[in-house]
């Protein structure tokens, strides 16, 4: 990513401010938010134009600090180390992004810890090696606090170490003319379908567990600008992936029938 041109983000307020002087601060960011929304597009956006390298790591349920930090592999016959995305990250300078990083093991904490204070290292058990971390190495994660589950949600002794920012889905005028960019669609079209995501959100909580992300309304306007109907575009991108429950869906595709007249 270093070097290249930063990819397309639309800021919705001092976000990269805030960003640019934890960055310089040498502090770790936490982004809370719901999925869909922008977190990852800013975060790419940011390491380009602060030129650093940028690690992603998608964290799930059996994701281990080992996947992180790296392990010995057997390579022709002989056991090497193989750096993990965080270590390689800790070596470069590089920006190191933990996307969901609540799914993560219980593990994966314990080694932020150390990373996320002034020490900033990281301890190789394994090796034996103490990392510090180089400069321009800094670490992000985002978590959605939507997912209302007890036993996924950080521990308070793991947020209090990061700066924290929350995002939401883009406000209409910003989201219409995100979705445009990104999918080349008239804004016309864009603005009924912005409307429709506007809608869909405020039935979070009765029929539906989260609303729809901009992700899926860029897919929907993705689909349209390619020749396919609003009907089945709308069907495919804005309904299907939100509720399997064939009358709350009848319900969304309604709307939608109503939204675009
Ligand atoms: P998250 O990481 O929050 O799940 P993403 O960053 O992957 O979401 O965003 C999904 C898509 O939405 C992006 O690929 C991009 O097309 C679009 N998007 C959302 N917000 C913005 C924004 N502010 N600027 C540019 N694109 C955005």
């Amino acid at each position: 990513m270093r070097g290249a041109e930063a990819p397309f983000y639309l800021a919705h307020g001092d976000e990269c401010e805030i960003f640019a002087a934890a960055y310089g601060n040498g502090l770790p960011v936490l982004l809370k938010g719901p999925t869909g929304c922008g977190k990852t597009r800013f975060v790419a956006h940011m390491a380009a134009a602060l030129g650093r390298p940028l690690y992603t790591v998608a964290c799930h349920d059996d994701l281990t600090a080992a996947d992180l930090i790296g392990r010995y592999l057997l390579k022709g016959g002989e056991t090497v180390w193989v750096d993990g995305p965080l270590t390689r990250a800790v070596r470069e300078g590089a920006i190191c992004y933990l996307d969901e990083v609540v799914e993560a093991r219980k593990d994966v904490a314990v080694v932020l810890h150390p990373l996320t204070d002034d020490r900033r290292i990281l301890p190789i058990d394994r090796t034996g090696e103490e990392l510090e971390a180089a400069p321009g190495f800094m670490l992000v994660a985002s978590y959605n606090p939507g997912y209302q589950n007890i036993l996924k949600t950080l521990k308070p002794s793991t947020r209090q170490r990061f700066v924290a920012m929350e995002f939401d889905f883009p406000k209409p005028e910003h989201e219409i003319a995100v979705v445009t960019r990104e999918s080349g669609l008239d804004e016309g079209r864009v603005r009924s379908l912005v409307r429709l995501a506007g809608k869909l959100r405020g039935l979070k909580g009765q029929d539906l567990e989260e609303g729809v992300s901009t992700r899926l309304v860029v897919y929907a306007a993705t689909l349209i600008a390619g020749g396919m109907g609003v009907d089945r575009a709308i069907r495919v991108a804005m309904v299907e992936p939100l509720t399997d429950d064939e009358d709350v869906k009848r319900g969304l595709l309604d709307l939608a029938t109503a939204v675009f007249g």
